[in-house]
């Protein structure tokens, strides 16, 4: 990452992305969507994608990735032949919910050029997707296992994709998919272009790389260096909550926190004008700032914030970084930030002159790994936090309540009041008198809340290589079913996974799914289905077998319920199958 010069206050900082070489549509298109300026590792890799080059990138879910990848497909597609009947882009992902979650990126992207994108995944049914690649699609966007399934019944071809992209590579090779991927990119033109990214970069992701990718250019946003000591000593905490629940969980954390005066960074401008929206209509005093505001408005809003009229200060990267404010009580980061450098950016407009200082950042369960990564990075820890909950709101408010009656006793002139209160203790006990006052005055203090979910970080995805497994519980039973191994029907297949996997610290229960061989049943498929639909993380399951007619496959008992009923509400390989604890541990089923 190279350094970038704040640009002088009154200058309007540049997009970047037109300076990217991308097509102006594009650059409309992100404006719309207020992005005002690339992330390091859009900057880093967009250029040699869109040269035509094959890339090599090492970045987490949080740091643009997507975007670096599918803004300079676009250009390669910009689809002119109708009817559309040339599949452009195949984007291979490990889960549903990323192939979601990228299709979506694309179109949005991508709409302005009449670019089709759709998700390609398991569990859903066969005939939509069948539908939809038959009306004519530029990317497809799958998970490896359907994207195959398709291939062999010849519904998805692959003879005129230009570009090939694998994200998360790693997990997808954790799922067990290095096979399918294989077989995938035998099937795509060798004249292809290649990207792969992935959030590490493990010997098995450099062989694909080395086999699949032609002199590719490396692209590593988190080799920057921060400065030793440049991040400043506050306390940093993080909440882990899905997106459907940051804006009241900024809420709760705010009314909690209470802060003096804080700046809340957001990563778009759309995002920075919702927001200072929905916080004003929360009571509090808050002001936006961003790139897409004149030099007159940026003074005024900056006015306020100083005055303390507005003690909320919603900002974008770009915005705020020529600003020049004293000190603030708190930083809340309403996204991770993409990169450690934006992150120490940030959280130095607290702490400053020796005072206290807080940060605090929202992260999504997925971003959990960019979060370690600042950790790394900083060498300074953050604490993961559960967000407050109504209880913790209240105990808050009850607090607040007691030291305002504290401030009101000791400043007197009560005389008026202590005769309502001599006359009420006539009939009244005077303690169940001054409770009642106390209550009244608590209850004017805001509405009543409601209880926020609490993400609680399952054995998924979010630990990093280096860092130890989750453990749900230290089992008196470890791992035993699997040690002993011996089921009843001759059990046809390994673990795909053997090395990676984790030493299970937890019980372990053995699933029995009524499908095997005879269905075409890979241990892929079975991972697949409960990594997508149950969301547990791949090197959470154990030993798998499949024998001809059915397949057993060990989990942590303490979730296995949840997997069961939800296995039992899917379809795997377009079936549903029976799903339920295996009878004996070791036996046919
Ligand atoms: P990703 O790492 O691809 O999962 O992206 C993380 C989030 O950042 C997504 O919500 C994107 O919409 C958003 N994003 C990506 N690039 C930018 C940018 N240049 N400016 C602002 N937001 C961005």
């Amino acid at each position: 990452m190279t350094p970038r010069n704040d640009p002088a206050p009154g200058t309007e900082p540049p997009t970047g992305f037109a300076g990217l070489g991308l097509d102006p549509r594009i650059v409309t298109a992100l404006a719309a969507l207020g992005y005002e300026e690339p992330t390091p590792v859009q900057r880093e890799a967009i250029p040699p994608l869109l040269a035509g080059r094959d890339v090599l990138g090492q970045a987490a879910t949080g740091t643009g990735k997507t975007a670096a990848f599918a803004l300079p497909l676009l250009h390669v597609l910009t689809p002119t032949a109708e009817p559309r009947e040339r599949l452009g882009a195949l984007i291979l992902v490990p889960t549903r919910e990323l192939a979601m979650q990228v299709a979506e990126a694309v179109h949005k992207y991508g709409k302005a050029m009449g670019i089709i994108a759709v998700p390609i995944y398991g569990g859903s049914p066969m005939e939509t997707q069948l539908r939809q690649l038959k009306r004519g699609v530029d990317v497809v966007v799958a998970t490896p296992g359907r994207a195959l399934d398709h291939i062999r019944r010849k519904t998805l071809r692959l003879a005129s994709v230009k570009v090939v992209i694998l994200d998360e590579a790693d997990e997808m090779l954790d799922m067990g998919f290095a096979e399918d991927l294989e077989a995938i990119l035998t099937e795509t033109p060798p004249e292809r272009q290649t990207a792969l990214f992935s959030a590490t970069l493990p010997p098995r992701i450099a062989d694909i790389a080395n086999k699949h990718l032609k002199n590719p250019v490396r692209v590593r946003i988190d080799r920057e260096v921060v400065p030793a000591g440049s991040a400043p000593r506050v306390r940093q905490v993080a909440y882990i909550v899905g997106r459907a629940h940051k804006m009241a969980t900024l809420g709760r954390v705010l009314d909690v926190e209470n802060p003096t005066s804080a700046i809340v960074f957001c990563r778009t401008r759309t995002e920075v004008d919702e927001l200072t929206e929905s916080l004003n209509g929360r009571g509090y005093r808050a002001e936006a700032l961003h790139g897409g505001l004149s030099q007159e408005q940026r003074d005024r809003v900056m006015k306020k914030f100083r005055a303390n009229t507005a003690e909320l200060l919603i900002a974008t990267d770009v915005a705020a970084r020529g600003l020049d404010v004293e000190h603030v009580s708190h930083v809340v980061n309403y996204d991770v930030p993409t990169s450690a450098e934006a992150y120490v950016h940030r959280i130095g407009r607290t702490g400053r002159a020796g005072r206290e200082g807080v940060a605090i950042t929202l992260a999504e369960p997925r971003e959990h790994r960019l979060l370690r990564n600042i950790e790394f990075l900083t060498k300074q820890k953050i604490d993961i936090a559960t967000v407050p909950t109504v209880a913790d709101l209240r105990a808050r408010r009850i607090e607040m309540t007691k030291a305002s009656l504290r401030e009101m006793i000791l400043g007197g002139q009560l005389d008026h009041f202590r005769a309502v209160v001599d006359s009420l203790a006539q009939e009244f006990d005077i303690m169940d008198v001054a409770a009642a006052a106390v209550k009244m005055a608590d209850a004017k203090d805001g509405a009543e809340a409601e209880e926020i979910p609490t993400i609680s970080l399952r054995p998924e995805r979010p630990v990093s290589r280096h860092e130890r497994a989750p453990t749900p519980k230290a089992g008196s039973r470890r791992h035993e079913a699997a040690k002993a191994g011996k089921s009843g029907a001759k059990p046809s297949t390994k673990a795909p996974f053997d090395k990676k996997r984790i030493t299970p610290e937890w019980d372990v229960a053995r699933l029995y799914i009524g499908a095997g061989r005879n269905s075409k049943i890979r241990p892929a498929d079975l991972v697949g289905a409960i990594v997508n639909e149950a969301g547990v993380d791949a090197r959470a399951i154990g030993a798998i077998q499949i024998t001809d007619r059915f397949s057993l496959v060990e989990v942590p008992d303490e979730i296995a319920e949840g997997i069961i009923e939800t296995l039992r509400a899917t379809t795997i390989k377009g079936k549903r199958v029976p799903v339920r604890r295996d009878r004996e541990q070791g036996g046919a089923g």
